[in-house]
């Protein structure tokens, strides 16, 4: 174990296709905030949206690259095929009325392990799970959002992969210091060991094994990728030449609002190590996060052009504050 641990997840991102429903369906319905409204880095032409708590904390932000007319992917072995939000179990039916209240379906999975599980569909079909737990720890609830803060979402509770095989799977996360902490059925629970801390955010990866599970295709409603959480840019080499003894990573990456490194892990799922700093306020008022568009240096003399070429889209903000 290295002297810094991977505490959770820092962030999961995934594809969708049409902007405005993608914006309206995490603002809207989850109460998340867009934290960031940038684009594409490889294809700057489309968005690149950043949702989560109100400051953006590392932990809660989930990010999608929508593409107008995408196809849809479909779920299968080596993809997260659920992403979960945490909330306290007394909020679980504030969630079911909301939600029922929108028309939106959703399933009340009962109990998994201590937790109650609700699991909904975005619009592109990407299957959210809000999940209700005793120790979920207090919100940054988003400022423009109309869901009280005593049932706003907290952050990311974690994901689960579907794989054919766990075993060498398992021996990556036990090098990145998850270990198995729970078992249901063919559902294994991991989690990070050695911070000592009350669970961080994005605390639980799990992974469901079927032998028998056919591969997914990447496509709308795919997730594309799960980040890990680094303290901070010496933590991450440290890591990168932990992992580097046994999986190939990349090099360090500039994504502005945090460094990275990727690496594939066995069972196929794209793995990340993101940093907390800098985060979202690096070049845009806390206030107003989200609120214009962000260019990465590099791209800035290009804003005009771009600014026209992307789906004009619109942030509603509740609470009147629009
Ligand atoms: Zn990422």
């Amino acid at each position: 174990m290295l002297a810094q641990p991977i505490v959770g997840l820092h962030h999961v991102t995934a594809i969708a296709s049409d902007p405005q429903p993608n914006l309206d369906f995490y603002t809207q319905v989850l109460g998340l905030r867009l934290v960031k409204r940038t684009v594409n880095f490889d294809d700057p032409g489309t968005y690149h949206f950043y949702f989560g708590d109100d400051v953006g904390s590392p932990g809660t932000i989930l990010t999608f690259f929508p593409w107008p007319n995408a196809e849809r992917g479909s779920a299968g072995a080596g993809e997260v095929t659920h992403t979960a939000f945490s909330v306290p179990l007394a909020s679980i039916a504030y969630w079911e009325q909301r939600l029922t209240e929108r028309g939106l379906l959703f399933e009340s999975s009962g109990h998994r392990f201590q937790e109650e599980v609700l699991t909904l569909a975005d619009p592109d079909g990407m299957k959210i799970e809000i999940v209700g737990h005793a120790d979920a720890g207090a919100a940054h609830a988003p400022r423009f959002s109309d869901v009280p803060a005593e049932h706003a979402i907290r952050g990311l509770f974690g994901v689960t992969m579907l794989e054919i095989d766990a075993e060498e799977t398992t021996k990556t996360l036990a090098v990145m210091g998850f270990r198995k902490v729970a078992e249901e059925g063919n559902r294994l629970r991991f989690a990070a060991v050695g911070n000592g801390q009350a669970p961080a955010l994005g605390d639980h990866i799990d992974v469901i094994v079927d032998p028998h599970a056919s591969f997914g295709q990447s496509g709308a409603g795919s997730v594309h990728h799960i980040a890990f959480r680094v303290a901070n840019a010496a933590s991450q080499l440290e890591w990168r030449a932990e992992i580097g003894k046994h999986i190939q990573t990349t090099a360090v990456l500039d994504r502005d609002y945090f460094q990275s490194i990727y690496f594939r892990e066995p069972g196929g799922v794209l793995f990340e190590l993101a940093t907390d700093n800098p985060g979202f306020a690096i070049d845009e008022p806390l206030e107003s996060l989200g609120e214009r568009l962000c260019l990465p240096g590099w791209l800035e003399s290009r804003r005009l052009e771009l600014a026209e070429r992307l789906i004009p889209i619109r942030l509603h903000k509740a609470k009147g504050l629009a």
